[in-house]
């Protein structure tokens, strides 16, 4: 199978609330991220957290979510083709690409930047996807739209997207995919 990934909060935790809160002042955790647009937060936390989306530093120094590696390994020896598709600033594809291939050495074939205000639907389109995964809604939503199976990551870090749970196969982590469910 080709099975596409997204990168933040799929594969690698970001601790963006956490960073920007501490900078300021506050105590939120990403636990306390009700809307995907950050809403319930004060203005300028808002800021802060989307600066950190462009800081290089910040955004390509990520750890992976615990069981990523281990899954994606065995994935790999089964055969399977894995891809990752991101929308981060297309400013940080080089760093982003190290981080990954430092991270997941040897397991992932290619990296895809398509950018904030861009959609991943046409590269998903292009690589013929058989598999999604993704924790963003409007990502899910949109591959659900174009017919790929799709699997959200949701957990207490993701209450943004728990009001798509009843639309698509949900899982806390990458560990808990069983994909012969899938094949
Ligand atoms: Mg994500």
């Amino acid at each position: 199978m080709k099975i596409g990934l997204d990168l933040d909060s799929t594969l690698f935790d970001v601790p963006d609330v956490e960073t920007a809160s501490k900078s300021l002042g506050f105590t939120y955790t990403s636990e306390d991220t009700l809307s995907w647009t950050l809403s319930n937060y004060p203005k300028i936390l808002q800021e802060r957290i989307r600066d950190l989306w462009f800081d290089e530093s910040f955004m390509c120094n990520l750890s992976l979510i615990p069981g990523v590696k281990d899954i994606l390994t065995e994935w790999r020896h089964q055969g399977h083709e894995l891809y990752v598709i991101t929308a981060r600033s297309p400013k940080l594809t080089f760093s982003t690409e190290k981080m990954v291939n430092e991270n997941l050495p040897g397991l992932i074939k290619s990296v895809y930047v398509s950018g904030f205000s861009g959609t991943k639907i046409g590269i998903m389109k292009s690589l013929e996807l058989d598999l999604w995964i993704d924790d963003s809604p409007h990502g899910v939503k949109d591959a659900m739209i174009e017919d790929f199976k799709t699997i959200m990551i949701s957990n207490a870090q993701t209450k943004y997207n728990h009001f798509y749970r009843e639309r698509v196969p949900w899982v806390n982590s990458l560990s808990e995919i069983n994909l012969n469910s899938y094949l």
